[in-house]
């Protein structure tokens, strides 16, 4: 069977800019906290896993249930901007450990160590909630079990990123990228010694220097071999630093350049040095790229169809802006505001109403999210940046309307292939929320400052601990 036409994927839509006065920005804190709450009794009412003792083999944070255990934890270190009563915030320990799957080793193979696409996810979750949110219900030897369990799923996903006789991967869904992203919050929280000695001793073998090097190392090597190749290939340059996935040269966050950089540039500066300036040079070259397609970033390279333009974090130009919040909050003496074309913003905000509905992968939330971080956390101020927060904004309020939650609005969006994930559903929006929540909260009462925490497995706004 032929189609004649595709189906519409975003719709042409009639949204305000948020209205983000001390009245806006207070009405719109407690329509997000709703929200929550909805989403947590929502999940809590419809989640047949929950507490079901499943195991780990195909679980992941990108549709299983170890990414609606991550979103809790995210919840719980932004309680404060919530307006979570103390008896709600008692209920989130177990709510993270009822969605946890059960644990076995795993050694995940080249292509397969990311946490969001694979079994280093719970893994990591695991190690998370016990340096910061324990259910006091627990029985310590199981504790102690799986812990071991996890860390040798983690190491033996450690020692295979550094393999050299196989080919690796290095985009963030699957790959080293991924890992790396993991392995820099470990590092944050041994740094910042979040939880006991032993555990910490543990996490640092996986995290220290030598293995963060490694791996910059290696992805910005496979990178600069990548930009070789696809010369060779396409008889023309590309960028200077360009990863394959699957035979293609992809710029989207999930598998390709932009989600690849965004990570880098999280990594310490010392490690990061003899680096910069090709990693600049990449972003200038996507921002070029950019500003030729009037904000539209290529899904990949070489762009020859011109009939799928993406605009969507795993593929287009919210990937773009993710990036540029790396740089931003990261490396401002790096900062042009050149990098930030202004037909990006207006790109997005036409096309980004995805009928695909609420999710962060390829939904509404997702292309919202860079908005809010690049804008939130720079002082600038500048008109651009407040065109950044409206839009960012309005996109994450109105996704509260879409399914699995509905509410009316004269848009309709398809329900998630997972409804309650993380990368495609009502977890990930609810990060999103959440994230916009300590934004606004943080504006109202700049005193008690809640930690802005980054798109969820990639960060962009450095490693502070969590995924
Ligand atoms: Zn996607």
């Amino acid at each position: 069977m032929s189609h004649h036409s595709s189906p519409k994927r975003y719709h042409d839509h009639q949204l305000e800019p948020a209205q983000l006065d001390a009245a806006g920005q207070k009405k719109t804190l407690s329509a997000l906290q709703r929200s929550i709450r909805k989403g947590i009794n929502f999940i809590e009412e419809s989640d047949r896993m929950k507490g079901k003792n499943f195991s780990d083999r195909h679980d992941s944070l990108y549709t299983g249930e170890s990414g609606i255990s991550l979103m809790y934890l995210r919840i719980f270190l932004q309680a404060k901007a919530l307006d979570m009563p103390d008896k709600e915030i008692s209920y989130l320990a177990e709510r993270v450990r009822l969605h946890m799957p059960r644990l076995s080793e795993h050694s995940p193979p080249a292509g397969r160590l990311s946490p969001i696409g694979g079994p280093t996810g719970p893994a990591v979750v695991e190690v998370l909630r016990q340096l910061l949110l324990v259910d006091p219900n627990e029985d310590a030897d199981d504790l102690k079990d799986r812990w071991k369990t996890a860390m040798k799923t983690l190491k033996n996903a450690t020692n295979n990123s550094l393999q050299t006789d196989v080919d690796q991967v290095d985009e963030i869904l699957y790959g080293r990228a991924g890992l790396l992203w993991a392995l820099l919050n470990f590092r944050r929280l041994v740094h910042d010694k979040v939880g006991d000695s032993g555990r910490l001793e543990d996490l640092h073998r996986i995290c220290g220097s030598p293995i963060i090097t490694g791996l910059v190392e290696d992805i910005i090597r496979s990178g600069k071999d990548g930009a070789r190749l696809y010369e060779e290939e396409f008889g023309e340059p590309g960028l200077s630093l360009m990863w394959e996935w699957h035979g293609k040269y992809y710029l989207g966050a999930i598998h390709g350049a932009t989600g690849i950089l965004a990570i880098l540039l999280q990594a310490p500066k010392s490690i990061l040095k003899p680096h910069i300036e090709t990693i600049l040079q990449t972003i200038d070259q996507l921002r070029e790229l950019v500003e030729s397609k009037n904000g539209f970033l290529p899904s990949s390279l070489p762009h020859r169809h011109k009939h799928h333009q993406l605009v969507q974090i795993c593929h287009g130009a919210p990937g773009y802006l993710l990036l540029l919040s790396s740089l931003r909050t990261l490396h401002p003496e790096h900062w042009k505001d050149s990098f930030y074309p202004s037909s990006i913003n207006k790109h997005i905000w036409e096309q980004g109403l995805l009928t695909k509905g609420l999710g962060l992968c390829h939904g509404i939330s997702g292309n919202a999210y860079p908005w809010l971080l690049l804008s939130t956390l720079n002082q600038a101020g500048n008109e651009h940046d407040e065109q950044a927060l409206a839009y960012g904004t309005a996109f994450i309020v109105h996704s509260e309307k879409c399914p699995p939650m509905f509410a009316k609005t004269p848009y309709e969006y398809r329900m998630p292939d997972h409804p309650l994930s993380l990368f495609e559903g009502l977890a990930g929006a609810m990060c999103a929320w959440s994230d916009a929540c300590a934004a606004l909260h943080n504006q109202l009462e700049p005193k008690e400052q809640v930690p802005i925490l980054g798109f969820p497995g990639i960060g962009g706004v450095g490693a502070i601990g969590m995924l």
